[in-house]
């Protein structure tokens, strides 16, 4: 067929996939420790629609972001109203929060989401239109352990999938009288090197100075050289607030470097910044990154909530995992392979098969056997731990020849105790 798959986008594969990152079985098995974790650290899962009408993330991830100034998918649907496909889970998941107004159920409320979000990157490594993350958000608690205890659970997640060798990034981009001082120290910095800065900086220099600071152009980077930390502008409250989460993750012995750089792409932040990077990832070296984002929930005419949370991308950390040899799970296997020759043979594997599934036992059947050795090839192929060859001479004598394929030996096992007989791993 000549339809590809559209532009910098990639499809997930039992098998045939052209890089290992790209296997479906890698992806549960990376969904499932996300899902035990967060379960173990009490959030709940929030599932919201991929879709959301173009204004919240305007209002909710900020207009003058780089997603929403260059990297929505926004479309009109065909009642003309405009429509974004989501580039990040916050904004909807506070939307879900208050549209069903969960702020009366409880007074802390801990979520966490998995899915795809969309942005149109322009293609390079590590960056996809369609990528996934796992994020989680917990609103109602301003408390420093808070914002400590998301650190953990993201570390905390890494540490379980194996990885190695990571680096936990930690700031604090202040309250808002922090901020205030912050950016007229910054422009009063920036205003002599105006005219050499990058474009989207001289932009920026007026909206959302801070953001600068996050410039990926080589000439911004080199004037912010000597720019001064925004660490030096925190309130005394912003500053007790970092101090503690500091103090925090000391106690409970995760390490990290203070990096006034990192002030986080979104304009919502607040307070705490947050980044794990893996090395071996390259220029895209980010696993995940998150913070406080206190002034958000009212921004969008909720109730005035602290909130924090972080979104880590699923590509990021199975690429890190497999460039670190980390533990992954096998490909699923058939325990039992049956290979049935003849008509009545395969009437009866059929049957015994749906028995086993039953009981939760993987088994195969062959529906197309003619050859011994034809199958047996298909059940190495498929990692079968055992294949049992019953022909209409097994059937007549109430028996299979069972072979463990890993040693080839084989064995006569009756066919009614066939897959107790591979469940005791008797062979
Ligand atoms: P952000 O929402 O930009 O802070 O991204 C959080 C995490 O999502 C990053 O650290 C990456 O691991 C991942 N991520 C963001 N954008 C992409 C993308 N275009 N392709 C793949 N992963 C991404």
């Amino acid at each position: 067929m000549s339809v590809q798959s559209p532009k910098v986008t990639f499809d997930i594969l039992p098998y045939g996939a052209d890089e290992p990152w790209k296997l479906s079985y890698l992806w549960q098995h990376i969904e499932s420790i996300i899902r035990e974790a967060a379960r173990d650290y009490g959030y709940s899962e929030i599932r919201t629609p991929i879709y959301e009408r173009t204004e919240l993330f305007c209002r909710g991830v900020g207009d003058a972001s780089d997603i929403v100034m260059k990297e929505m998918f926004t479309f009109l649907d065909r009642g003309e109203r405009s429509i974004s496909l989501r580039p990040e889970g916050t904004a909807s998941v506070m939307r879900a929060f208050l549209e069903h107004k969960l702020s009366q159920e409880r007074s802390v409320h801990k979520f966490f989401y998995i899915g795809p979000m969309f942005r149109y990157e322009r293609p390079q490594s590590g960056r996809y239109r369609q990528f996934h993350q796992f994020g989680v958000e917990a609103i109602g608690s301003g408390q420093p352990a808070q914002d400590a205890e998301t650190i953990d659970l993201l570390w905390e997640i890494c540490r379980r999938l194996g990885l190695q060798g990571l680096k936990l990034h930690i700031n604090s981009v202040g309250d808002a009288a922090s901020r205030q001082a912050y950016r007229e120290a910054l422009q009063d910095f920036l205003r002599p090197h105006y005219e050499n800065l990058s474009q989207d900086s001289k932009t920026r220099f007026e909206k959302n100075p801070l953001r600068i600071l996050d410039s990926k152009d080589a000439g911004d980077k080199k004037i912010l050289e000597g720019a001064p930390s925004i660490l030096t502008s925190l309130s005394p409250e912003a500053k007790d607030h970092f101090d503690e989460v500091r103090r925090l993750l000391d106690r409970i012995g995760i390490p990290y470097e203070i990096n006034d750089r990192i002030v986080r792409g979104l304009d919502y932040y607040t307070k705490t910044v947050f980044e794990i990077t893996a090395d071996v990832l390259g220029a895209q070296n980010a696993l995940g990154g998150g913070g406080r984002f206190d002034g958000l929930i009212a921004s969008l005419e909720g109730p005035d909530l602290p909130a924090v949370g972080f979104a880590g991308g699923i590509e990021r950390v199975l690429q890190a995992m497999l460039a670190q040899n980390a533990a992954l799970p096998p490909q699923p296997a058939p325990l039992l392979y049956l290979l049935p020759l003849g008509e009545e043979a395969r009437r009866a594997c059929f049957v015994l098969a749906t028995e086993a599934r039953r009981k939760g036992v993987f088994v195969e059947v062959d529906l197309h056997a003619k050859k011994v050795q034809a199958g047996l090839q298909t059940a190495s192929k498929l990692n079968a731990r055992y294949c049992a060859i019953i022909g209409s001479e097994e059937i007549a004598k109430g028996l299979a020849q069972l072979k463990t394929l890993a040693t080839r030996q084989q064995a006569e096992v009756p066919l009614n105790r066939l897959i107790d007989f591979c469940l005791e791993e008797k062979v």
